[in-house]
């Protein structure tokens, strides 16, 4: 069974559906039932007896575009976990450019972070790399760059405060570090934290990690971990933009890739493109007046 919902664009909704049937079926993959969500009327269901991903979603883009998209192989039921990316996720930016800017250099970390997050480089190398770029820049920059440059995308209170309230955990998991995760979790109601801690010494970054590294090997952990303390048959959600978070997005029920670089997005079995974050209740059926709004 393959289960495939989108938040399809309404004007002559009903052409596009009749031709890429049409098309699904000549592909040998046909559609059982086609219909739109009892809550948002605004998201259509695909369901397929037999089919795979990828061939019906090369179908549905050329007819739909690359809209919204979530499929699974079972019945979409609301996750009891959302295990999430940070940066560029739930906030819009990359913190560790963004601090690199107050050290002067960040032109030269975001190119590093760029190639790193498109999966180029090395996770942990690259990391590392613009970590030690980082030595000698004061700890106070970074509650700064927190106050001036960091901001929540469009949606995430009301994604995360909206999943909560239907008793689902959030876990922020970042391959960035906790001066700056400990804030956004707080703020935007996270129940867990997991990231990297940048060393300090003297209020100055010493250019090192404390601790052990976080990245993607640790992201699909705490997903597992996270699970493992939930109920036989919970489903999970995980959320990422990057490389580093697609073998969590492959280890949850659902993966959705938010704004994703390709190599994520194509990992994925659910995408997010119009850039509000809360579309995901959407597709999760959850009717919009009862959304939570923080
Ligand atoms: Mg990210």
């Amino acid at each position: 069974m393959l289960i495939v919902r989108m938040i399809a664009d309404q004007s002559g909704l009903e052409t596009r559906l009749d031709a890429a049937m049409t098309a699904l079926d000549e592909a040998g993959m046909p559609v059982a039932m086609a219909g739109m969500l009892e809550f948002c009327g605004d998201v259509l269901q695909l369901s397929f007896p037999h089919a795979e991903l990828g061939p019906v979603r090369t179908i549905l883009d050329a007819h739909f575009g690359t809209c919204d998209m979530l499929a699974a192989d079972h019945l979409i039921e609301l996750p009891r976990l959302l295990v999430s990316d940070m940066d560029s996720t739930m906030i819009g930016q990359e913190c560790i450019d963004e601090l690199a800017d107050y050290a002067g250099i960040k032109d030269q970390v975001s190119a590093i972070t760029e190639r790193a997050m498109r999966g180029e480089l090395d996770f942990g190398q690259a990391l590392t790399e613009r970590v030690g770029l980082l030595e000698g820049l004061g700890e106070d920059a970074i509650a700064r760059c927190l106050a001036e440059r960091i901001a929540p995308v469009q949606g995430a209170r009301t994604l995360v405060a909206t999943l909560k309230s239907r008793g689902c955990r959030a876990v922020l998991v970042t391959g960035g570090f906790h001066h700056f995760a400990d804030a956004v979790g707080e703020q935007l109601g996270f129940d867990r934290v997991v990231g990297n801690r940048l060393a300090v010494a003297q209020e100055k970054l010493t250019g090192k990690l404390a601790g052990p590294i976080s990245d993607a090997t640790t992201k699909r952990a705490t997903l597992a971990d996270e699970r493992g303390q939930l109920g036989e048959g919970a489903r999970v959600l995980a959320m990422g933009d990057g490389a580093n978070d697609i073998p969590m997005l492959q280890a949850a029920d659902y993966g959705i890739a938010y704004c994703a670089k390709p190599k994520a997005r194509d990992a994925a079995n659910g995408r997010l493109e119009s850039g509000d974050i809360s579309a995901v209740l959407k597709l999760f059926d959850i009717p919009e007046n009862e959304w939570v709004a923080r």
